[in-house]
């Protein structure tokens, strides 16, 4: 392939990288391993950071404890090594009004980085060190012989890779932005752009590669978060749309009386916070478009009861409801609960798992089909199995994190929709709710039952384990239960990870001996996790060891304590989660983590937020801040594309404008056909047609 040829033709978006001034083949491989390979690729590639030089001065000018910045050149190159083997780096440079001397300590490397007689940008702090002024570790940007930095306030910072180096980026891409920014299609119309105060995509992709001063790249930079909300909150609307009004469910109203024929078999007040979402739900319930709702709400905060008094509505309005749980032990959990609070009324319960035998499975389906049954609980079965309802009039889907929206679909067939009630137990800090879930009503259980105890969160120090096992002997003899819970089952494949069959056979044989001890983990048949869970719900076991199978939703309150094995590996929602399995009764929970790792858990970053707070709203904030905005939609679990310039907990103002926008766009053009939006139309589909299943909308 003859590149010079190609490289006097223009520079298009659709132009290879090696065709680009100062790429060529061999660079080109290696922007490969960044996922580069076109012109339009670099346009978009953005600053990871800036560098913001310190006022640029002369050395001449250099005071005291003042960081300031300068263009000069190396001149001397001074490295000796301490007798203690530690280098010590002399580096002088000069400008036209003086000299000053660069110091890098432990830094030998850089005596490869600073030959003489290389122009460089150094920013620092100064300080008086004989006659000269001298700058320990200042920051060092190597310029080419032409470069002029004095016209670059701001630096952009990108992501490298081997072989290529900040210079190296910068000039490709500079390239590209004086070619081709201009040939950027924009697709927010004008008007939009002026009530939303947004520069035009031109301005911003200039300005975010190459600013011109603070202010022009902070309008970049709130055009590109605003564009990249405003058409997820436009691909939310639409399917928000698509949900209320292409769609028709029965409407399963509430009075005074059905009201309070459900309220009679809670056997408690109820909180506050579920009042006011029974008054949510039975709202929406009511109306003849399909209710969408999630409730959230920190572990133990009693979101059963929320899916119980809308399954007893549609029952009550002559309808069937299914519940849809994430594992066996917890469907035959939910199972029990109805059973107990249904036991003298004339609601028919069925509960459909993967573990019942064909010939039941076959009276459970027929009876659904015949409307034989009013409430169906069940596993993913519930989906394999196609079960068909004489009348379905509500979805409740217990714990949405563990599924995706894609099964969700599954359960839609058929004549009219079914209403919507979602409930996770992960919960959302506000404003990523409204990123992820806007298309949902989202209902928040912030208020813990009454009576609720304390739980103490310990991280275990040194020589803990002895003492740990005491206290928890302790507890099981004055009537309590425990959970040890480990991340694997076996050791086999790795020998460094706790295992729940290794601790079981220790702790039976030693600390805890004189306990009914028992083992759960995945690979036991479901018979045998069903017999087991029960044995410990009933109280016949007093210690469970458990892989994470019990992470979600299991509720004994007599288990107030548990001790976590190889912490480490479980990320902080999930620790939470676990935590909230000993955080239900009046007894205080007690919590005790240990680690596979090197080191105590208070080294960890993680398990010190864990035991600093209870609090499952804070923790899910902390949270997000550490796994970073790009997985924050990962709570949606369904494919949807990561954000790549927004983050919903810092870019909330822009986030609640992109959002009012593109509601109220929707609502006054909900197939958004106005010939202005059609490019905008075009980029929501392309995005999110797909996760969000707004084929139709096109
Ligand atoms: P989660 O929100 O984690 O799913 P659950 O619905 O399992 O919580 O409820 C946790 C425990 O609190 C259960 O034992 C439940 O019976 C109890 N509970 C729920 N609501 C109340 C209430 N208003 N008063 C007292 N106990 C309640
Ligand atoms: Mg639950």
């Amino acid at each position: 392939m003859n590149s010079n040829s190609q490289s006097t033709s223009p520079l298009q978006l659709a132009t290879a990288t090696q065709f680009i001034k100062g790429v060529g083949p061999a660079r080109a491989e290696q922007l490969l391993r960044l996922g580069l390979r076109t012109a339009r690729d670099l346009l978009f590639f953005l600053p990871r950071d800036y560098e913001h030089p310190a006022p640029r001065t002369r050395i001449a000018d250099l005071k005291e404890n003042l960081p300031a910045s300068f263009v000069a050149t190396v001149t001397e190159i001074d490295q000796i090594t301490t007798k203690a083997g530690k280098s010590i780096l002399g580096v002088l440079v000069e400008d036209d009004s003086g000299a000053a001397r660069m110091m890098f300590f432990n830094q030998p490397y850089r005596l490869d980085s600073l030959p003489r007689g290389l122009r460089v940008l150094v920013s620092g702090k100064p300080r008086l060190a004989g006659m000269r002024m001298e700058l320990v570790h200042p920051k060092v940007i190597p310029l080419e012989a032409e470069e002029l930095p004095g016209k670059q306030a701001i630096l952009p910072v990108y992501p490298l890779t081997d072989g290529v180096n900040q210079s190296n980026m910068r000039r490709a891409i500079a390239a590209v932005v004086d070619e081709l920014a201009d040939e950027i299609a924009e697709v927010i119309p004008e008007p939009i752009r002026q009530s939303a105060s947004l520069v035009s995509i031109q301005d911003a992709m200039r300005n975010i590669h190459q600013p011109e001063d603070q202010t022009a790249l902070d309008a970049a930079r709130r055009r590109l978060i605003f564009q990249e909300l405003f058409i997820l909150q436009l691909a939310l609307a639409l399917r928000r749309r698509k949900l209320t009004s292409d769609l028709r469910s029965p409407p399963l109203p509430v009075d005074a009386a059905i009201d309070a024929r459900i309220l009679k078999r809670f056997p408690f007040e109820l909180t506050g916070d579920q009042k006011k979402a029974f008054a949510e739900v039975s709202a929406d319930m009511a109306r003849q478009f399909p209710m969408n709702r999630l409730v959230q709400g920190d572990v133990g905060s009693g979101k059963t009861v929320i899916a119980q008094y809308a399954m007893l509505l549609a029952v009550a309005n002559k309808h069937q409801a299914v519940l849809m749980a994430p594992t066996e032990v917890l469907a035959r959990q939910h199972f029990e609960t109805f059973r107990k609070s249904l036991s003298r009324s004339r609601v028919r319960l069925g509960l459909l798992t993967g573990t019942l035998s064909t010939l039941d499975r076959r009276d459970v389906l027929k009876a659904a089909a015949d409307g034989e049954i009013d409430l169906l609980v069940g596993t993913q079965a519930l989906l394999n199995d196609k079960v068909v309802f004489k009348q379905l009039g509500l979805v409740v889907i217990d714990e949405q994190h563990k599924f995706g929206v894609s099964q969700r679909a599954n359960l839609r067939r058929g004549g009219l929709d079914p209403h919507y009630l979602v409930l996770s137990a992960t919960p959302i800090p506000r404003t990523v709710a409204m990123a992820a879930f806007g298309d949902l009503d989202v209902t928040t259980l912030k208020e813990k039952p009454p009576g609720r105890s304390q739980v103490h969160t310990y991280l275990a120090k040194d020589d803990w384990a002895q003492r740990w096992w005491d206290f928890l002997a302790q507890r099981v003899r004055e009537g309590r239960q425990a959970f040890v819970v480990a991340p694997r089952v076996d050791s086999a494949e790795q020998e460094d990870v706790s295992s729940a069959q290794q601790i079981f056979d220790e702790l039976r044989t030693g600390p805890l001996k004189s306990f009914r001890i028992g083992l759960l983990h995945g690979r036991m048949s479901p018979e045998e996790k069903n017999d087991t869970m029960t044995r410990f719900a009933q109280g016949r076991l007093q210690v469970l060891v458990a892989t994470t199978v019990i992470e979600v939703g299991i509720d004994v309150p007599n288990a107030t304590v548990m001790t976590i094995l190889g912490a480490n590996r479980f990320g902080l929602a999930q620790l939470h989660q676990l935590r909230g399995r000993v955080w239900r009764g009046s007894h205080p929970g007690y919590v005790c983590v240990f680690t596979d790792k090197e080191g105590l858990p208070e080294d960890d970053e993680r398990l010190n937020t864990f035991a600093s707070t209870s609090d499952g709203f804070a923790l899910a904030e902390a949270d997000y801040r550490m796994r970073g905005p790009g997985d924050l939609l990962g709570v949606r679990q369904s494919g949807m594309p990561p954000l790549r310039v927004a983050d919903p907990l810092r870019d909330t103002e822009i986030l609640e404008a992109a959002r009012d926008l593109a509601m109220e766009i929707v609502d006054n053009d909900p197939h958004l056909e106005d010939p202005s939006l059609a490019l905008l139309k075009q980029r929501v589909l392309t995005r999110y047609g797909n996760s969000l299943d707004l084929g139709d909308v096109a």
